[in-house]
């Protein structure tokens, strides 16, 4: 790195030794937008590229009230137990999150904020997706780089936020609660489509049989759906937890594991990996467009002049954004 980023330069190799303070600050200036910030981040980001270590990444969703929380509390104890180490990143682009639920989260990851192998990163406040995205994705980079065994990456069940997570891990798992059979419908077919693995937390107690009809239900609506090409027989899969007693933890690691083993045997996990990386430089540079239509005060002028011609029927929509197209090509 050159002396131009004195701080990408500073933080990519204390990263790369695992040094927690550095990784706390590289996800604070991956959360930022001021633009020396966006540039140190980059700069970042390109430093720690190449370094070869791969975390497991684990999306979880699920709805609130479902037990997210409590589930990543517990399962993410026991792979700290087991000798892991574990980073978790939220993403809620909802501006319903207020700071107190973030603390809320913070006391019911009580153990896991505390241990030494964890790394426990609430959602920043509200952005839009496209920069919740961009940051939940460097930070897991950062965290990959830190050398962590599993990224955990935890979302709230609102549809767009489950594609974007979906687009930047390697398992997808859905945490649902137990429920009566017509609740199957809640659940959008296309998050059930995302989820390589259906949890059905809360398996204890009084709420034992129903999360075990719940389980079965699932299972039933995931044998419907085409079977994937790239995973062994039984995948997707449903399966009952409880993040009160331990119960299922073990077997729902084991499956994930089962699972990741396979597709890195198959080769599609690279492959997945590489189309990942596509889809986010797409992303990047469509972004990148929209912010400069925002922003640019030549292209928002010349938009305002060629927006006016068309209300004037002076040319069409058409031919108008042809040539807004060709002018952005000359770079504006
Ligand atoms: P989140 O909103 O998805 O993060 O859910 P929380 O982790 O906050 O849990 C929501 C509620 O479900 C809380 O009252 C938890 O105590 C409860 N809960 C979470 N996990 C379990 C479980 O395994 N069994 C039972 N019986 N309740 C649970």
């Amino acid at each position: 790195m050159t002396d131009a980023r004195p701080l990408a330069a500073d933080l990519a190799p204390r990263i790369l030794a695992g040094e927690r303070r550095a990784l706390a600050r590289a996800v604070t200036l991956v959360e930022s937008t001021r633009p020396d910030h966006r540039a140190e981040a980059t700069a970042l980001i390109e430093a720690l590229r190449g370094h070869g270590r791969q975390a497991l990444r684990i999306g979880l969703s699920g709805t609130p009230g479902v037990g997210k929380s409590t589930f990543i509390e517990a399962f993410g104890m026991a792979l700290v137990e087991a000798g892991l180490s574990v980073a978790v990143l939220a993403v809620d682009p909802s501006s319903a999150r207020s700071g107190g639920s973030i603390l809320g989260d913070k006391t019911r990851m009580d153990r896991l904020s505390r241990a030494p192998r964890a790394f426990i990163r609430p959602s920043p406040s509200a952005t839009h997706l496209g920069g919740v995205a961009r940051r939940t994705r460097e930070a897991v980079a950062l965290c990959e780089a830190a050398g962590f065994d599993v990224v955990l990456i935890e979302t709230v069940g609102v549809g767009q936020s489950e594609t974007m997570v979906a687009e930047m891990c390697d398992l997808f798992v859905l945490l649902l609660a137990p429920a009566g059979g017509d609740e199957l419908q809640g659940v959008k077919r296309g998050i059930m489509e995302m989820a390589d693995l259906i949890l059905v937390n809360k398996a204890d107690g009084d709420l034992k049989p129903a999360a075990t009809r719940t389980v079965a239900d699932y299972a039933g609506a995931l044998r419907l759906l085409r079977k994937r090409p790239q995973d062994p027989e039984g995948f997707p899969k449903a399966l009952p937890v409880s993040a009160y007693t331990g119960d299922g933890l073990p077997e729902a690691w084991g499956q994930m594991q089962a699972l990741a083993r396979a597709r890195k045997d198959s080769g599609w996990w690279d492959r997945r990996r590489a189309q990942q990386a596509a889809h986010w430089f797409e992303e990047e540079v469509r972004a990148g467009l929209l912010a400069r239509l925002r922003t640019d005060p030549a292209i928002r002028a010349a938009m305002a002049g060629l927006a006016e011609d068309v209300a004037a029927g002076r040319t069409t929509p058409d031919a108008a954004a042809a040539e807004m197209l060709a002018r952005l090509g000359q770079g504006g």
